[in-house]
């Protein structure tokens, strides 16, 4: 195993086709990725089951995140499903009173009623991520009137989004609440939300998965022009166990071309807060329909790594396309080339900061023997997860194994960078101090170790307190006693 990078994969209609979910885990996803815009709550039960059974059958962890739809604004339906043609200098109208089954070539529905009170004249709205441009020109009621200045190919229900952000739809709507219960029933590892514009936002989520009985951590999808400012970033990244950079619809918010410095910005702000972050969306769009990908997409995946992403995603490539097993294996050789580069190796994390706790000072302590004695692993014991955490925070090539006997514990690591999960037996009667071997022991049984290999292990002073870590040793694999 030498891929730090995690691959999050979004099943779909592609993977449910025989033998593609095995197909596309045995190729290296480490956590898939159930989107609520897309299925029934019996399909994704379905998918999420499939998944643990062939986790559970070739005995290793494999992440569930569940991803709620949000309140995506989308235009209505065309007349029998017809697709319009919109030229450059054509009116059109995104009419809030209109059926929502009769859009036509000058008109057309939409979902979000008070859509035309939020927008005025000179606004720009855009449509299907991009391919289609309106700007206002006047409103007259609850009709928008627009001038088209990039025309397209318009078909049903395709995305609205404003330029600059600022609508001021929840992000939490009554189908997400109700998809939150769907989460606990799967178990889910994590729930990501979308669209959220405050740390409020996700403190609402949080409480509802408390009372859904849902332990699923919260990853916020970043994808509104006004939750970037900085205050805002920060509370909603405080909150979360982690966040997506989620360029799809930020693109369209913000522009593409400010996509670059902003994720660079999102990764390095997760990365010093100790949380997760994920790149997502387009890493390999052209694979959808070609079995390799282009050069550019090969260099946007090595970028996000070389960014210090802990996870990339693939969204279509997976769930639709016709290469997903291609996709997977692409996006994994192309991080672990990516990973060989120094810049990736090395850490510059904390090196002048105090820090506040003596498990996390294990930790930094723990990677900083690592990166210089040349160990072959670190071996965290832990109980929630978070010595992987502050660890997997410090760039290295050596890795880190997740020792834990809480299931739930080894799926939520499989999105830490350079973190693989172990499942450990902590039971070692009453002395606690022969866990030690049992850390070895189980990791040579797994061929992680052999004789003669160091191990840095850390570990509590009793069984399952969490927050205790504050011992570190370093093991000699082969040795009489540890
Ligand atoms: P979506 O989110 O695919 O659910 O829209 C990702 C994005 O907007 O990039
Ligand atoms: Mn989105």
């Amino acid at each position: 195993m030498t891929r730090r990078t995690k691959i999050l994969a979004t099943l779909g209609p592609a993977t449910d086709k025989p033998g593609v979910l095995e197909s596309i885990l045995e190729a290296g996803v480490n956590v898939v990725r159930i989107n609520f815009s897309h299925g029934s709550e019996e399909e994704h039960l379905e998918r999420v089951k499939a998944v643990r059974e062939w986790a559970h059958v070739n005995n290793t962890y494999i992440g569930v995140l569940m991803d709620l739809q949000g309140p995506k604004i989308r235009i209505a339906s065309f007349k029998d499903g017809i697709k319009i043609d919109l030229k450059n200098g054509d009116t059109f109208v995104l009419d809030a009173d209109q059926d929502k089954l009769l859009g036509n070539q000058k008109s057309v529905g939409i979902a979000y009623k008070t859509l035309p009170q939020e927008v005025k004249p000179g606004n720009i709205l855009i449509l299907d991520d991009g391919k289609i441009v309106l700007e206002v020109s006047s409103i007259e009621g609850n009709k928008i009137n627009t001038v088209v200045t990039q025309g397209g190919v318009l078909s049903d229900k395709k995305g609205i989004n404003l330029r600059g952000g600022g609508l001021s739809a929840n992000a939490l709507t009554e189908k997400d609440k109700k998809d939150i219960f769907t989460a606990a029933k799967a178990n889910a590892d994590y729930v990501a939300l979308s669209f959220p514009v405050s740390g409020d936002d996700v403190r609402e989520t949080k409480a509802l998965l408390i009372e859904a009985g849902c332990k699923a951590g919260v990853i916020s999808k970043i994808e509104r022009a006004e939750s970037l400012k900085e205050e805002t970033i920060q509370d909603i990244i405080n909150e979360s166990a982690g966040i997506m950079v989620a360029r799809g619809d930020l693109g369209v918010e913000i522009g593409d071309a400010q996509l670059p410095a902003q994720q660079k910005r999102l990764i390095r702000m997760a990365r010093s807060n100790d949380r997760i972050v994920i790149t997502a969306t387009q890493m390999l769009e052209s694979m959808i329909e070609n079995p390799i990908p282009t050069r550019a997409e090969v260099f946007d995946v090595a970028n996000a790594v070389l960014d210090g992403t802990d996870a990339v995603m693939l969204s279509a490539e997976t769930a639709a396309g016709s290469y997903p097993r291609n996709a997977v294996l692409t996006m994994a050789e192309v991080c672990e080339e990516a990973e060989k580069n120094p810049i990736a190796k090395v850490s510059h994390h904390r090196l002048n900061e105090k820090f506040s706790d003596i498990d996390e000072t294990i930790a930094m302590s723990a990677m900083y023997a690592a990166n210089h004695l040349g160990v072959k692993v670190v071996a965290a014991l832990t109980e929630t997860g978070k010595t992987a955490m502050w660890m997997s925070r410090i760039s290295s090539d050596v890795s880190i194994y997740a020792m834990s006997d809480s299931v739930q514990t080894l799926r939520k690591v499989t999105l830490y960078r350079g973190v693989y999960p172990c499942g450990i037996d902590k039971d070692t009667g009453s002395d606690w101090s022969d866990v030690n071997q049992k850390v070895i022991d189980t990791l040579t049984k797994n061929g992680v170790v052999k004789d003669g290999d160091l191990v840095v292990l850390t570990k509590g002073m009793y069984k399952d307190k969490s927050g205790g870590t504050n011992m570190m040793k370093i093991l000699h694999v082969g040795d009489n006693e540890y």
